[in-house]
């Protein structure tokens, strides 16, 4: 990972300890995310999220959750069965 100088923007508000293996920390990384919804399956790649170093549990924000349950459900009324997003913020 780059430390460089443009990549720390909001690090030290997301840095969290992990709930599910309580030693990692977490940090900002992409993430694969698939929602399920009746017979549709809707994978979102590249979602911006926190993720756990140790055991690479990730944990998304309240905004793209939101985002992405919005995206999901338009794919859905469209008639998607299964659909594959690039997520953008
Ligand atoms: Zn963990």
């Amino acid at each position: 990972m780059s430390r460089g100088g443009e990549v720390h923007l909001a690090c030290q508000e997301t840095v969290m300890d992990c709930v599910i293996c309580k030693h990692g920390q977490t940090s900002p990384g992409k993430v694969t995310v698939t929602l399920q919804r009746g017979e549709s399956l809707i994978i979102f790649k590249q979602v911006i999220a926190d993720v756990c170093e140790n055991c690479g549990e990730y944990y998304l924000s309240e905004a793209i959750t939101e985002k992405l349950l919005q995206r999901a459900e338009e794919a859905i009324k469209n008639g998607a069965k299964v659909e594959i997003l690039r997520f953008a913020a």
